[in-house]
């Protein structure tokens, strides 16, 4: 009788005093009091008539009790479901009908338009950012659950969906092996133990904050300095009693617009992890420069947790996601599943136990989007190195063929991200009357780079990739995951090159 996630990440610290969670109030939850929290939602979600299988939402901010309700989703058998807090009504409106949860935790403000986009086929019960409302209310009422349900590796654990930056987002299936097999992968690889206390200022309703950062640290039974949001000036006050933080690149460039970073601030930290968008060399040599710590690139996504990682000793190379994690295995493909030498361009595809069992109702589109032999199709491009490094060079969506011929846009911005006066770039394809496509670079950084960024551009690179029209701008937009939009951008500057 088990119930794999619940077991290894809750279960094994009921009597466990030291503390997990540090909060904002100077207060602390210990690994046993989050324990006797997990049970006491695990004791509201049945009162609710939660069943083992039943999906549970969550669109609420970051609090104890919005971390706890995926560990009492566990504890039940329930399918954890959090939902971006960026979302509005509209958008929540399409994933309570495509998942249709028996419950949903949400903010006070929503819960009447919740409720009633639920149609009375499930409940809601709300929370506030400060631990107040009808779901905390619950909880300080009731009796820790004593019963764990019994689950399997192949059962459900979570629900989460894509971005949705290709097409509808699509909800992707979660496994408990998963995620603990990926939880287990990472805290060998990154040398996590109980002795370590990390910096949570990710969100939690997408896997980086959610999986990779919680999961982890349960593990291993470490502790978090819970931050409701990324403010670097906290994270600044919080670095000497921390061993680690988890972020995503913007978090580094924050932190080193400050001046307040230096060797001595960091000199109690052991490891920097960035992922979710792609790191800049820049900053990771900036970065360096001013800590000596050399940031540990991951690469991952929602449909396959953490798939490669820099190494932990060992040369940690910039604009790289590093190797493989045990037991997952990645290879470059042509569009047809042949796999391709190193240095070739081609299909990042992923199988392993981290790999997800498909999306929620729609299995037409998961078979598309995997291999005869079970290795996912990522939808990202990439090459591996002669020395076993995965590049990711960009998304297949992102790709511009122009004139016939393929041109990705990572080349081009690291051509022109060299350029003094540039901080980064983003190259798109716009609609292009004589070649269908053709790239166009929108920069940040100072207007007076432009024959600068030019020269670069004409000297290394082929005229077909030299891109047609330079847009200075002041910043890219990024969603909170720090992945800059192309979409946007497309739409923004959609007929730039057609008049
Ligand atoms: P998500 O499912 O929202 O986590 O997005 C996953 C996507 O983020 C991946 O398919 C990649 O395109 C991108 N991504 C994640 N980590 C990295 C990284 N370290 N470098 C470049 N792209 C990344």
């Amino acid at each position: 009788m088990a119930n794999p996630i619940y077991d290894a990440l809750v279960g094994i610290h009921r009597d466990n005093a030291k503390p997990f969670l540090h909060l904002a109030d100077g207060t602390a939850i210990s690994h046993a009091g989050f324990a006797s929290l997990v049970g006491r939602i695990a004791a509201v979600l049945r009162a609710q008539g939660v069943e083992a299988g039943d999906r549970v939402a969550v669109h609420a901010a970051k609090t104890p009790e919005t971390l706890a309700l995926f560990f009492g989703c566990a504890q039940v058998g329930a399918v954890f479901l959090p939902l971006n807090t960026a979302y509005t009504l509209d958008e929540v409106s399409f994933f309570l009908g495509d998942a249709e949860p028996k419950l949903c935790v949400c903010a006070p403000e929503e819960e009447a338009d919740i409720a009633a986009l639920l149609e009375g086929r499930g409940r809601t019960l709300s929370i506030s950012a400060d631990s107040t409302g009808s779901f905390a209310d619950a909880i300080a009422a009731a009796e820790p659950l004593t019963t764990v349900t019994d689950r399997g590796d192949d059962d459900l654990a979570a629900l989460l969906y894509t971005s949705g930056t290709t097409g509808r987002s699509k909800g992707a299936m979660l496994t408990q092996n998963n995620l603990l097999s990926n939880t287990r992968a990472l805290a060998a690889e990154w040398r996590f133990t109980a002795d370590d206390v990390l910096i949570h200022a990710l969100p939690i309703f997408h896997t980086h904050g959610l999986f990779v950062a919680t999961n982890v640290m349960l593990a291993v039974g470490g502790s978090m300095i819970f931050h409701q949001a990324f403010k670097a000036d906290a994270i600044l006050d919080d670095l000497p009693r921390a061993t680690a933080l988890m972020g995503v690149p913007t978090f580094y460039t924050r932190l080193l617009a400050s001046d307040r970073l230096n060797r001595e601030l960091v000199s109690h930290m052991r490891l920097f992890v960035s992922g979710s968008a792609p790191l800049l060399a820049e900053t990771h040599v900036e970065f360096e420069a001013r800590t000596g710590h050399r940031i540990l690139e991951r690469y991952g996504m929602t449909e396959t947790g953490m798939n490669t990682s820099n190494p932990y000793e060992g040369e940690r190379r910039a604009g790289t996601v590093g190797f493989p994690l045990p037991g997952t295995e990645i290879r470059i493909a042509d569009d047809s599943g042949q796999p391709l030498p190193n240095g070739e361009i081609g299909g990042v595809e992923v199988r392993g136990p981290n790999v997800f069992a498909g999306y929620w109702r729609l299995p037409e589109k998961t078979k598309t989007e995997f291999r005869q032999d079970g290795f996912f199709i990522t939808g990202d491009v990439g090459m591996i190195d002669e020395d076993g490094y995965l590049h990711i060079v960009g998304r297949a969506k992102d790709l511009i063929i122009s004139g016939g011929f393929n041109i990705y846009p990572k080349e081009i911005e690291l051509v022109i991200d060299q350029v003094e006066g540039v901080v980064e770039s983003a190259v798109i394809g716009l609609p292009h009357a004589d070649f269908g496509e053709a790239p166009v670079a929108v920069i940040v950084g100072d207007e007076t780079a432009r024959p600068a960024v030019e020269a670069a551009v004409t000297t290394s690179l082929a005229r077909f990739k030299q891109p047609k029209r330079l847009v200075f701008v002041s910043e890219l937009p990024r969603n909170t995951m720090g992945k800059v939009q192309k979409a946007e951008l497309r739409k923004q500057f959609g007929d730039l090159l057609s008049n």
